[in-house]
């Protein structure tokens, strides 16, 4: 099987930030959504041009053939997956599921045991590109599963993303976007720093950014955030609790793995500093609060 809006139902439970624009493109494509999230009222949108509500995660599942999530925390996806009366308990013989939740690589192994035992399909399918990537459908997806699972859902994967695949069994994609996390915790301090010595240098830090934003030290990060740090916009795109979770599943990891990450430690320990001090449902361009 490989999905198309002509034969397929979508089931998408988890409609926030990413979880709106994502549905939304496959609802554009043509494709039928079955929705439920925590508060109703995100689903709004989706329901007046046509996606079907559900009173829980269970009856999505018992309505659709491949069912996508993207939920906050990985007792999230636990409850959502494998509560009783969730996802598992209710899903379609041979039904797909794939988590895009940025989760535990060791939770996606459970699930997908689980899955597996029932006779149902799992991948799960982490995403990078921030609130632009998911409004855009340009977001980065890193894909953990077996390969036939991944080819019959990849052209959802291309409604919702550009640059998409499968880096292995199941796991595999939530340690690949941990080595994103690790990556982009590095970026935000760096841009923080940078930004923060523009400041006290008495340089005007816009007019720095004009002209490091375009050479060895561009990034994404640097060019989409750091404007942001400067005008003091510290509106969620990615919320700073969410990157703790992150941070923390990442650094849990890499200590079961005998890997030390001295770097990601102290990123963690500074956001942890800002979220105390009331930074919990900002933006990651917070962190520069932690300069001030
Ligand atoms: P969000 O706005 O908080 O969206 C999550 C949605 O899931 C919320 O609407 C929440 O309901 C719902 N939800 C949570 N637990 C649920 C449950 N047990 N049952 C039903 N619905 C539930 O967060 P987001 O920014 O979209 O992020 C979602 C995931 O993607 C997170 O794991 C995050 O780390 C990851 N991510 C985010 C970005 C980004 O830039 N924002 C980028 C890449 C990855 P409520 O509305 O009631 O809270």
């Amino acid at each position: 099987m490989t999905v198309n809006p002509d034969t397929n139902e979508i089931g998408f439970i988890g409609l926030g930030i990413m979880g709106q624009s994502m549905a939304g493109h496959l609802q554009k494509a043509g494709y039928k959504l079955h929705v439920y999230n925590r508060t109703q009222s995100k689903t709004d949108e989706l329901v007046a041009a046509g996606a079907q509500w559900h009173d829980s995660p269970g009856e999505v599942a018992a309505n659709s053939d491949v069912v996508i999530t993207m939920v906050g925390y990985p007792s999230d996806v636990e409850e959502v997956f494998l509560g009783s009366g969730a996802i598992l308990d209710n899903a379609k013989e041979g039904a797909i599921l794939i988590d895009m939740t940025t989760s535990e690589p060791s939770l996606a192994i459970k699930i997908a045991e689980a899955a597996k035992a029932k006779g149902l399909r799992s991948l799960d399918a982490p995403v990078s590109g921030g609130d632009m990537g998911a409004k855009k459908g340009t977001l980065s997806i890193m894909v953990g599963g077996e390969q036939a699972d991944f080819d019959a859902v990849k052209p959802l994967f291309e409604i919702m993303g550009e640059n998409i695949r499968l880096q292995g069994g199941p796991g595999a994609g939530q340690h690949t976007k941990m080595c994103n996390q690790i990556v982009v915790a590095g970026n935000m301090l760096a841009t923080a720093e940078g930004l923060t010595y523009a400041r006290k240098s008495g340089l005007d830090p816009a007019n720095v950014l004009k002209s490091i934003g375009t050479g060895a030290a561009s990034s994404f990060l640097l060019n989409g955030l750091g404007p942001k740090m400067i005008e003091g916009d510290f509106a969620p795109g990615f919320f700073v609790h969410h990157f703790i979770k992150d941070m923390t599943i990442a650094l849990k990891e890499a200590d079961a793995m005998g890997a030390d990450l001295p770097g990601l430690r102290t990123a963690k320990g500074l956001y942890e500093k800002v979220a105390d001090e009331g930074a919990r449902e900002d933006g990651t361009q917070a962190l520069i609060k932690a300069y001030k």
